[in-house]
């Protein structure tokens, strides 16, 4: 039988390593993808230190990896509308109730992953696959959650909360979408610089005591028509609350365990303001993000902070987990 490389998470020991295991074979329903491309993602380092642990896995052993590009490689019986050497990219996610990609099924840290038709989408060949395997997630709940979550229009103020991988592209596509002023806002110098990068108009330390008055000068006194929170911290809701104007709304995406506090339910009452959450995206939202790399409208080369070969996971998880060179991606590449 076939072997390939793999870095595989051991649940028990939360050890990553890089095994040889039997290429697997596409069953009835299913296609096997020739991995190109897999990005990095800090819930692959939660995975590791145990902050998440997989709900649905079948045993302890889990190949990483639910960002993934590749080229259809074998067909399983019963699979139309695909052929070997269609360019694709995989959804995080499987419709039919398996789970994650990476977490609870075996994802895309290998030289062939397998998918259901469901969850390909294609690719054209102007797409390098570095890019397009970090569509699913680090650009597309941020898309999610602004285009269809937060439905921001033109024109509106906004600001978003932790400019990391996700919070960074969220300022890019803010701007992209045409919303103004955008203002970023991160404890971190280096995820500020991220910011400026990615396209802010403003970036500001949330400990700035001017930090309020920045805002209201900014937005001509109205206060925040929408405020994301990419960080998962209490006091960054409270604060992003705080600084919404009439109609302004909250989108929930960092997690943090713990309670929701609103500083002020007058505000909320008389100015008609809301708290959402938001989670993932839906093919759709892939789609679109496609065709904007495509036509030009998004670039997504500077995201990529760096590639790397697959046997070298576990240093990538490593860079990743100390923040080393404050990478937006990281990819691996088989
Ligand atoms: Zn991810």
């Amino acid at each position: 039988m076939a072997e390939m490389l793999a870095a595989r998470l051991h649940i028990p020991s939360r050890e990553v390593r890089v095994e040889e295991v039997p290429v697997p074979e596409p069953g009835s329903g299913q296609a096997r993808v020739e991995v190109r491309a897999a990005g990095v993602c800090l819930s692959d380092v939660h995975l590791t230190d145990g902050t998440l642990t997989p709900r649905l896995l079948k045993g302890d052993v889990v190949t990483l990896g639910h960002e993934v590009s590749g080229v259809i490689d074998a067909l399983g019986a019963g699979v139309t509308g695909w052929a070997v050497g269609d360019r694709v990219v995989l959804q995080a996610g499987e419709a039919d109730g398996s789970g994650t990609r990476g977490v609870d099924f075996d994802g895309g840290y290998a030289e062939y992953t397998l998918a259901t038709p469901r969850s390909l989408v294609p690719i054209p060949a102007g797409l390098p696959f570095e890019q397009a395997c970090i569509i699913p997630d680090a650009v597309s709940t941020p898309w999610a959650a602004i285009s269809a979550t937060a439905a921001v229009r033109p024109g509106e103020a906004v600001a978003v909360w932790g400019i990391g991988g996700l919070g960074a592209h969220a300022v890019q596509l803010l701007r992209l979408i045409g919303a103004a002023p955008v203002i970023a806002i991160d404890p971190l110098p280096a995820a500020r610089a991220r910011g400026i990068s990615a396209g802010a108009d403003a970036v500001l330390d949330p400990a700035d005591p001017r930090l309020r008055e920045i805002v209201s000068t900014m937005t001509g006194g109205q206060g925040l028509d929408a405020a994301f929170d990419f960080a998962g911290v209490a006091a960054a809701r409270e604060q992003a609350m705080l600084l919404l104007g009439k109609g302004g709304r909250l989108i929930v995406v960092g997690l943090a365990n713990g309670p929701l506090t609103v500083p002020n339910d007058i505000a909320l009452a008389y100015f008609g303001q809301s708290v959402r959450g938001h989670y993932g995206s839906h093919p759709d939202h892939l789609h679109q993000l496609i065709g904007l790399s495509v036509r030009g409208r998004l670039d997504l080369a500077g995201s990529i902070s760096d590639v790397l070969p697959l046997a070298e996971a576990p240093v990538a998880l490593g860079r990743l987990a100390r923040k080393e060179g404050d990478p937006v991606r990281l990819i691996l590449r088989p």
